[in-house]
């Protein structure tokens, strides 16, 4: 029993490391690289630092949950969208800036 329990433990190992998904919040104009960006871990995570970040209210903090998107005011937000998107790449720390 041991034993078998050692072989699939090394097998494991062996494999290459699943990429681990993670969540990009990002800001910025239409047409342009986001002004903003950010890896985290959770969908949760990328809301709230995106919520904080915009000082959303309640019914565009529900909006940008819901969607995953929210288009903003330029004049009022300096930016004209929000957006959340998975990724699964192999470096989620190469997002944040
Ligand atoms: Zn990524």
């Amino acid at each position: 029993m041991e034993r078998e329990d050692e072989t699939v433990s090394i097998r494991v190992n062996l494999l290459p490391k699943p990429p681990a998904r993670h969540w990009i919040g990002m800001a910025g104009l239409h047409g342009c690289l986001p002004q903003t960006c950010g890896g985290y871990d959770t969908y949760d995570d990328a809301c709230k630092a995106l919520v904080d970040t915009h000082e959303l209210d309640r019914n565009r903090r529900r909006e940008l949950r819901r969607d995953g998107y929210l288009e903003l005011n330029l004049h009022r937000d300096a930016n004209e969208y929000i957006e959340i998107t998975e990724c699964d790449c192999a470096s989620p720390k190469d997002h944040n800036e």
